[in-house]
């Protein structure tokens, strides 16, 4: 019979420890990473909400400091961004899902205009044609979303032209604003925060928080107070812009804790110099990661065209000859904290999803992964 010193409990007990808080390398495309800042003061408010005794999770949304909460985010989302006073920043739930019902619900009188660039700009599209007419003025299908369509004309006798910026299954993105002579309407859900954006040119941005911006549980929608009010069917009362502008998001009860976190979190990108910084560190890691995928003789990019890369979501798959190493690359960089690099499985291969709060650190370390991968398998 053996027996387990104690100290071999405590070395045994050491071991499992650091196991367990190996650090990760978080590249899952949504929820996914955030700032660590974020979940710190997450967690303190969680506890004690600004000195109050209660957690934000048992607070009234009518008690002043939340009320302090949602103006702050509200305010803070439109000082980083930029946006003008004529529109209106809200805090919705649904997620972006929800949104693609929505819009043509309260803009579509007659006839809309789609971009078709992924999975998620169909689902719009499906969502509209419910609504009116609806006119695909471009897709990407015909080669698995692999483009962003270019040259595409947008009628003039539209209500609006509904676009995805980000798609973030296919890793493409539209990374300027473009003027067209309607109004425009953008998923922003992936790349929202990831670069200055300028507002004016845009009569309605969405997303779902989860991605670059908080917890799952809040959408944002920033509307142009004045495309309202232009279609003449009944509108049910929570479905309406109008009823959350007019009460500032808290017609109901607000996702309370989505929006305490967003707002730490959009006080963490101030405090690290804003969306322009942001966008510079993502150009960075991207073109890191980018850089690897092509120099590397396993991994192709799944998007062939440079320009229309995504700077956040990074896809990107194994040449033909190298396929059946797929999973032992999964289980490779698993190893060493990798994790969420699967790719979404319409596309196959992989995904680094590299948002704000991706630390430089992270990339690098999946980039040595592929190089230490390569040469093992060849
Ligand atoms: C994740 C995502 C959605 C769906 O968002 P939900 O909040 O889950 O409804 C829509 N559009 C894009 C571009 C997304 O990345």
């Amino acid at each position: 019979m053996t027996y387990i010193t104690f100290l071999e409990i405590l070395t045994i007990n050491f071991t499992l420890q650091k196991f367990i808080i190996m650090k990760k390398h978080n590249f899952y495309a949504g929820p996914s990473i955030l700032p660590q800042y974020t979940i710190d003061k997450t967690i303190e408010g969680i506890k004690d909400f600004a000195g109050t005794g209660l957690s934000v999770l048992e607070i009234s949304h009518r008690s002043k400091e939340f009320v302090e909460v949602m103006e702050n985010a509200q305010k803070l989302f439109k000082e980083l961004l930029n946006i003008p006073d004529d529109y209106a920043v809200l805090f919705l739930q649904g997620g972006a899902s929800t949104q693609f019902a929505m819009i043509p619900f309260n803009l579509l009188n007659k006839k809309a205009a789609y971009l078709d660039t992924g999975a998620w700009s169909s689902k719009a599209i499906k969502e509209a044609q419910g609504f009116g007419e609806v006119e695909i003025v471009a897709s990407s299908k015909d080669n698995a979303y692999n483009y962003i369509p270019k040259n595409f004309e947008v009628p003039v006798d539209v209500d609006y032209f509904h676009i995805t910026t980000n798609n973030t299954i296919a890793g493409t993105e539209i990374k300027n604003d473009f003027d067209v002579p309607v109004p425009l309407v953008a998923d922003m859900s992936s790349d929202i925060f990831s670069r200055p954006i300028d507002v004016t040119k845009y009569a309605l941005i969405y997303g779902g928080a989860q991605k670059n911006l908080g917890p799952a549980g809040a959408t944002f929608v920033i509307i142009k107070k004045d495309i309202l009010g232009k279609v003449d069917r009944h509108i049910p009362t929570m479905l309406k812009y109008q009823t959350h502008i007019d009460k500032g998001s808290m017609f109901n009860t607000p996702p309370a804790l989505a929006v305490f976190s967003a707002l730490q979190t959009l006080k963490w990108l101030k405090n690290n110099g804003g969306v322009e910084a942001a966008q510079k560190r993502n150009i960075e890691k991207a073109q890191i990661l980018y850089d690897e995928i092509d120099r590397n003789k396993l991994f192709k990019a799944a998007v062939p065209n440079p320009d229309d890369r995504s700077l956040m979501n990074i896809t990107f798959v194994m040449n033909e000859a190298y396929k059946p190493h797929e999973q032992a690359f999964l289980d490779f960089a698993a190893q060493r904290g990798i994790v969420g690099i699967k790719g979404h499985r319409s596309v196959g291969g992989f995904r680094a999803s590299t948002y704000n709060a991706l630390p430089k650190e992270s990339v690098e370390t999946l980039v040595k992964a592929m190089q230490d991968f390569e040469k093992q398998v060849s």
